[in-house]
């Protein structure tokens, strides 16, 4: 490998030469998520709740893609699957070579630490750090993250960055939010209703940042929203009903959130 590529590699590489090593060319690159059967019960007393139903899914690395369902269809159950944050009851579920579904609770820790950004509706910032400080606290903790100010120029921060969240507006909260997601170099960015506590012109940049990092960086994404217009800006779509994948769909051409209608 030249010397300056392995950066590179820690990506995840969509689009770049094939790893010589692979015998068979694209197709046996395995995905980056690979999802059998997947059920998910949850009971409470009596009660048995049915959030996901058999789900079977692969995403590949680099893919950008939407998950569009009615509220309660199961979106964030999934989400928290594939992140290590939730099990499934039944079924797998593989990152890579790795089986999540048989992992224990210190190896998915490991998992979510090393390899998942997480951006959630609700920024989670701290509010006595500064935004620097916020970021820190990951670079802090993990093997190979990229400068925090390279975080911070790739979500348009740095002029900010001796900020306290108090005085950012949401939009900016959430461009810290998903740096702090980015800086450790996740292979998956997982997106759950990013844009939920936004206004429309505000939530737009936020989803221009989060398709910027997966095609500059390479970073598998993976954003829940229940607005179907930013599935335009997806490789693929998947609508969940009812704990059940009704349809996933590819985008020929996608589109850029300032191309956006909603
Ligand atoms: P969505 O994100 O699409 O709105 P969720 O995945 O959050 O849906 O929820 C799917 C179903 O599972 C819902 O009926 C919800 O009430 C239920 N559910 C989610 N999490 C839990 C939990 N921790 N305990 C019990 N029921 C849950
Ligand atoms: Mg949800």
């Amino acid at each position: 490998m030249a010397p300056g590529a392995a950066r590179l590699v820690t990506n995840a590489v969509p689009s770049g030469p094939m790893p010589i090593e692979s015998p068979g060319g694209e197709a046996a690159a395995p995905p980056v998520f690979q999802v059998r059967g997947l059920s998910k019960v949850y009971r409470t007393g009596e009660v048995e709740v049915h959030a996901l139903r058999g789900i079977d899914l692969e995403v590949r690395r680099g893919e950008f893609i939407v998950l569009l369902g009615a509220s309660g269809s199961g979106k964030s159950t999934l989400l928290n699957i594939l992140g290590g944050l939730d099990v499934p009851s039944s079924g797998t579920v593989r990152f890579g070579e790795r089986d999540l579904s048989a992992a224990g609770e210190a190896e998915l820790t490991r998992y979510r630490r090393e390899h998942v950004g997480f951006v959630f509706q609700f920024y989670n910032l701290i509010p006595s750090l500064t935004v620097r400080e916020n970021i820190a606290l990951v670079t802090d903790i993990v093997s190979d993250p990229m400068p925090i100010d390279e975080s911070l120029g790739l979500v348009a921060l740095m002029p900010r960055r001796d900020h306290f969240p108090s005085q950012l507006s949401g939009g900016e909260q959430q461009r810290v939010a998903i740096a702090r997601a980015i800086v450790k170099r996740p292979e998956v960015l997982l997106c759950d209703e990013p844009t939920g506590a936004l206004d429309y012109e505000t939530g737009k940049l936020v989803l221009d940042v989060i398709a910027r990092i997966n095609r500059e960086l390479g970073t598998t994404a993976i954003v829940i929203t229940h607005n179907a217009a930013i599935a335009g800006m997806a490789d693929r779509v998947v609508r969940l009903g009812d704990g059940r994948i009704l349809s996933i769909e590819s985008n020929p051409h996608k589109l850029s959130p300032s191309e956006l209608k909603w």
